[in-house]
């Protein structure tokens, strides 16, 4: 790629060149001969041939024109391997991953400035996915594996907690970028569950609980869901009541299981 321009900041363009972060990322994604794989934001390549050789189907998305047009005369030959030339926010990955029967291996370097929504997308669509390996900010990643009652947890922790079981791989220092960012990076497994972590009613009642749990970190339970649509009809003090969760406490305390088993009674009672 030596016609390359420099890299976009805009587009989080850190290109990975350190070849034994990159054979252990190949390592740790586990693939399966035959297997379809999707790869967000493939840049200069630094995973993609490799993954082109065991993939059955690799899907590239790549939001900048000229990387995706390199990718499309790199890969012309072979027909295994599809180029879509776009925002990976915007291509409707539910119908894209039902193309094929099976379920779809993940890798991902992902940009880091859109991590975060790209990981609310595939919680989305889990039940088509065998199993992802994301490299995050290091800040992220700790975030999607924090227990509760630390300042790290959050959101996407007990969303992403719901349906995959999340682990370290490890961790990547900005020497082993092209340009070094300024932060560590860590490579996480996530492996998709046969069933929620628990039952928690309606999914989008669990979506609206936790994020108004944690919309106002400062302030207590009662207070923060007093703010939610569904107070409304329900009365959240009897709510907390009920669930036998004290309202004094802040959203951040609570376990994956209390979110679900307040979800599990708003669904009820909405
Ligand atoms: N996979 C390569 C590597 O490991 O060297 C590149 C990783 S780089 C951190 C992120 C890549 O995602 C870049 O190639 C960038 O152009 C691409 N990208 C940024 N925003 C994107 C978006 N919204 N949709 C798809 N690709 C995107």
């Amino acid at each position: 790629m030596s016609a390359v321009r420099r890299p976009l900041k805009s587009l989080g363009q850190n290109f990975l060149v350190d070849g034994n972060v990159i054979d252990k990322i190949i390592q740790a994604a586990e693939i399966r001969q035959g297997q379809s794989v999707l790869e967000i934001g493939p840049g200069r390549g630094a995973l993609t041939a490799t993954l082109s050789v065991c993939a059955g189907e690799l899907v590239l998305i790549e939001f900048d024109h000229a990387l995706a047009s390199w990718h499309q005369e790199q890969f012309k030959d072979q027909r295994n391997v599809r180029v879509i030339d776009g925002d990976v926010l915007k291509v409707d990955l539910s119908d894209l991953l039902a193309e094929r029967a099976d379920r779809w291996n993940v890798v991902a370097n992902l940009p880091y400035n859109i991590s975060t929504e790209v990981l609310f997308r595939l919680y989305g669509v889990h039940n088509r996915i065998s199993r992802m390996t994301l490299m995050l900010q290091k800040e992220v990643g700790d975030r999607l594996i924090a227990p509760p009652d630390c300042s790290a947890y959050g959101v996407t922790t007990v969303l992403l907690g719901l349906w995959f079981d999340i682990s370290r791989a490890f961790v990547v220092h900005p020497g082993s970028f092209h340009p070094s960012p300024k932060v560590d990076s860590v490579v996480l497994n996530f492996i998709p569950r046969s069933e929620a972590r628990a039952e928690v009613g309606n999914e989008d009642v669990f979506r609206s609980v936790v994020k108004i749990a944690f919309s106002m970190r400062r302030k207590t339970l009662v207070n923060c869901l007093k703010s939610a649509e569904f107070a409304k009809k329900i009365n959240c003090l009897e709510l907390l009541d009920v669930c036998g969760i004290d309202g004094r406490r802040r959203g951040e305390t609570l376990s994956l299981e209390e979110f679900a088993t307040l979800s599990r009674w708003v669904t009820k009672h909405i």
